[in-house]
């Protein structure tokens, strides 16, 4: 295993052990909250999303949910990512997450646009896994469509 990996590795252990953003917000202003399971797996998220007054700036993603570290390490690191972003950019992001992800280790993420998400490039090696990784975004992208 290179360093990489195990750097990355320990940053989904990270995540999951310390989620952040966990417990979900009060819905006030624009907000709407998704939840997405994966059975095969057995993880769960819900998820909030909250937008300013604008309409259009993201003011946080807040979220609450149970199953595999990844799944959790996910949410945890999606939500640093998402706040005070756009809903335009917040969709770009999670396209390209979704395509890195389905590139079965052909694609990488780039640290600099994802952050700590940039950790979870390997597990596009494992289809079994794609699925856990890709929850809360699935969430996301449902709540933006409704907040
Ligand atoms: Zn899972």
């Amino acid at each position: 295993m290179s360093d990489l990996d195990t750097l990355y590795r320990e940053l989904i252990i990270d995540h999951s052990k310390h989620p952040q953003h966990f417990g979900l917000a009060a819905e006030e202003g624009a907000s709407a909250t998704s939840h997405q399971r994966n059975p095969v797996c057995g993880d769960e998220i819900t998820l909030r999303a909250r937008v300013a007054a604008d309409g259009e700036t993201i003011r946080d993603v807040t979220w609450e949910g149970s199953g595999c570290s990844i799944s959790q390490a996910s949410a945890s690191m999606l939500t640093d990512l998402m706040e005070g972003i756009t809903r335009d950019e917040a969709r770009t992001l999670i396209e390209g997450f979704r395509e890195a992800l389905r590139s079965r280790g052909q694609l990488e993420l780039d640290e600099d646009v994802y952050g700590d998400a940039a950790a979870l490039t390997g597990v596009s090696k494992f289809s079994a896994r794609v699925k856990c990784a890709m929850l809360a975004w699935v969430a996301l992208e449902d709540a933006l469509l409704r907040a």
